[in-house]
Order: structure tokens, then sequence, then C-alpha cells
């Protein structure tokens, strides 16, 4: 199974062999998903959710999309295949959530189910959660996906590249 590995470490993946093109397909991949949930998400202002892993031939799948509610979605577990990875937005702009970063909530889900996370902003920033180091790593920034046109940078204080889990639970007790 191709497992996406984070940028950062991807010297590492040069000098140890898998297949970086892979990890670049993923991304690919729940981008061209996060692209069709995201204005739906913006526009309605809830989560929208779901699983992804690969079918039989080794090609890319995703589960029913679940349509949430504003700080939640619970995503649906399919039965024809197992799924790697979460994925969900956060909804639209809010000056009072802290939407930007994945939550603890996020990271201990995923981690719950086994799967690691994909997690899309309002600002338009791609977040990736690896529940076996349990960090959760900025994949682009700003403006990478669909943002919502009420989006105002820098309204959650300054946004980090990546954060533990501990980190995270800081970051939401700030
Ligand atoms: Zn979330």
């Amino acid at each position: 199974m191709t497992r996406f590995v984070p940028l950062a470490a991807s010297a590492f993946l040069v000098l140890s062999g898998p297949s970086v093109a892979q990890d670049n397909s993923e991304i690919r991949y729940i981008k061209a998903i996060f692209a069709q949930i995201q204005p739906l998400s913006f526009r309605d202002n809830v989560e929208y959710c779901g699983y992804i892993g690969f079918d039989a031939n080794d090609n890319y799948v995703a589960s029913r999309i679940i349509r949430g509610k504003t700080d939640e979605c619970a995503p649906e577990w399919p039965d024809n295949f197992e799924p790697f990875a979460s994925f969900h937005t956060h909804a639209g702009f809010d000056h009072e959530a802290y939407s930007e970063v994945p939550s603890v909530t996020d990271m201990e889900s995923d981690e719950d189910e086994g799967v690691d996370g994909w997690v899309a902003t309002p600002g338009g920033r791609l977040w990736f959660i690896d529940t076996n180091d349990m960090i959760a790593t900025q994949i682009c920034g700003i403006g990478c996906l669909d943002k919502d046109p009420k989006f105002v940078r820098g309204a959650q204080g300054p946004i980090g590249v990546s954060y533990t889990y501990r980190e995270l639970q800081r970051y939401e007790q700030e």
C-alpha cells in the first residue's frame, strides 16, 4: 500500500527508495476531491468528509462524501475498500473558529480509526495528519486549495508549518 510521507521527509525518501511520484499522486487526488467540496463547504458553511483508499486495481478511490455540520462531520466507513486516510473540510471562514489548523479531535479520531487524515481550511491550506508520528504538517499554504472569499489572513494568529499532538493541544488552549 502506498503511504503518503510529508514533504519534510522527502530528502529521506529519495535515499530510502519509495516513490515520491506516488506521494505526489495522492496529493493530486486529494486536491481534486477538495476542488469539488471546498466551494460547497463555504457556500453552506458546513464540513464535508469521507475516506480515501485503493480499489482492487490499486487506483485511488473515495467513499461517499458526507455533508456534516459547521464544526463536525462523521464520514461513512466504506465496505468496498480499506481506507488509509480520512479527509474533511473546515466549513466557511469564522473569526471565532480555529479552523486553519487541524483539531486535536481530528488527530484523535484518525488515530482511533487507524488512518491518516487530510484537512482543507477556509484559507485554502492543505494539511496532512500522520497518525503514526502524531504530527500534522501543512502541505501547502493559503490559496493552495479554494479559499473562502470571506477568509481574512492572519485572523487566527500565526499558523505553523507543523504541529505535534501536544502542540495542537497547546494551540487550542491559547
Ligand atoms: Zn477538523
